[in-house]
């Protein structure tokens, strides 16, 4: 399938060769532009032309959000501040602001990676995009814009909120395609329902940037505003990495197609930092490939993600990941194996009978041996009784041993009992002695 702004690679082999190329090139670019990346590469004794195949990527050092801060304000520029056209800076909920330099080509690229987009969502220039994502210094608005502007089709950039507007714009100009946060979506999904719009407006996509959108989630939304469920795609990105527009799952929603013509993704173990096995979950690390103001040469993002190794029906050759799983600080060792609590949270979403409130307890016994226990709340609607319980429990401790490869206690507890937050929910209570 021909799809506009799609990578010109016909092969493997050529994306591998572009990809050395692209390696090679910000290896010298980053020593010869940026002192940070040059005191880096020295200290790790590799020098640009140590860079001769692929393989060679796990020679360099990791740059990490550390050194985004210590060169706040402009961190490891990598070209001289005239060639500098814009900047964008993350909300910065952890320590200081990221701010990410860009160069005119920066901008360019960004936009045709958008563009890729739009397309593998299956947009044409006659769809009309109303773009509820935030304008400012951050990444999303600008993102969809010059992505929307690249690929031809007509941007309505409103922003968020302001549910009236957006559903006039909806009516009035028949916009097709809506762009926003999955919580957005939710909203308009529900406005769309109560004042009887379905049916009347032209909606038929919605792409979800920023946030992670569960299947529950979507399936609502979908249902609610008529939007068929396969049209509801996701975009990722991060600040360091241009923004928004990186991958997008096309319509077979197999994973998120990523564009590996632009960047290099690694999927690494945390703790050892060495390669997971293809199809495991681990923490991705990015490398550019052209990016000029900030390049980045493996970027430790934090975010737990997986290969999924197989092929799209759609064709493309662009690989794909799953969706962003979790945060790798929220790691923990149990039994010598790597779990994290969104894997958890993942198996017991399954099961209908439980709600989405659980903890995990972790233990040390006089046998020296390590136990869990995961205590999980029965669902609304399920009625307490010990048989329906160890139904329950037989059932998750089932798809634990399978799925994580480890054995562990389940304790049932009623509705309601366990503490609710209004921020991040505590789920793990870790009290073996780990010295
Ligand atoms: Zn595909």
């Amino acid at each position: 399938m021909e799809r506009p702004f799609d990578s010109k690679v016909k092969s493997e082999d050529e994306l591998l060769n572009l990809q050395l190329e692209g390696l090679k090139w910000t290896v010298k670019h980053a020593y010869s532009g940026s002192w940070a990346y040059r005191k880096k590469l020295d200290e790790a004794k590799v020098k640009p032309e140590d860079i001769r195949t692929l393989d060679d990527l796990k020679r360099l050092p990791f740059t990490t959000t550390k050194d985004l801060q210590e060169g706040y304000p402009f961190p490891l520029l990598s070209v001289p501040l005239r060639d500098v056209i814009r900047i964008h800076a993350s909300s910065g909920t952890t320590g200081k602001r990221k701010v990410i330099c860009y160069t005119r080509k920066d901008v360019e690229d960004w936009a045709d990676m958008f563009a890729r987009c739009y397309a593998y969502a299956g947009c044409t220039k006659e769809d009309r995009i109303q773009i509820a994502v935030g304008y400012g210094v951050w990444t999303a608005g600008w993102g969809f814009q010059n992505g929307c502007e690249r690929f031809g089709a007509m941007a309505i950039p409103i922003g968020p909120g302001n549910i009236d507007m957006q559903c006039q714009f909806l009516q009035d100009f028949e916009s097709t395609v809506l762009c926003c946060t999955a919580s957005m979506g939710l909203l308009m999904a529900e406005e769309i329902d109560k004042r009887g719009l379905r049916g009347k407006i032209k909606l038929k996509k919605i792409i979800f940037g920023s946030e992670r959108s569960s299947d529950a989630m979507r399936k609502k939304i979908s249902e609610l505003s008529g939007v068929p469920y396969d049209e509801l795609y996701d975009i990722p990105g991060m600040t360091e990495l241009y923004g928004p527009g990186t991958g997008l799952d096309c319509k077979y929603h197999r994973g998120i197609h990523y564009w590996a013509d632009y960047y290099i993704l690694e999927i690494l173990d945390p703790e050892t930092l060495e390669p997971v096995k293809p199809g495991e979950v681990g923490e991705m690390v990015v490398t550019t490939l052209r990016k000029e103001a900030v390049p980045l040469i493996r970027y430790r993002t934090r975010d737990l993600t997986r290969i999924i190794p197989e092929k799209c029906p759609c064709g493309s050759l662009m690989p794909m990941h799953d969706r962003i799983l979790g945060r790798s600080d929220d790691m923990f060792i149990f039994r010598g194996v790597n779990i994290y609590p969104s894997h958890i949270d993942e198996i017991l979403s399954k099961i209908k009978e439980v709600g989405s409130e659980y903890q995990i307890h972790l233990e040390r016994k006089e046998d020296g041996k390590d136990y869990m226990t995961i205590k999980v709340e029965r669902a609304q609607d399920v009625r307490s009784s010990p048989e329906m319980d160890s139904l329950i429990i037989k059932k998750i401790g089932e798809d634990i041993k399978n799925q994580i490869m480890v054995s562990c206690d389940i304790e049932i507890v009623d509705y309601g009992s366990l503490p609710r937050s209004e921020r991040k929910t505590k789920r793990v209570f870790d009290k073996r002695d780990l010295n």
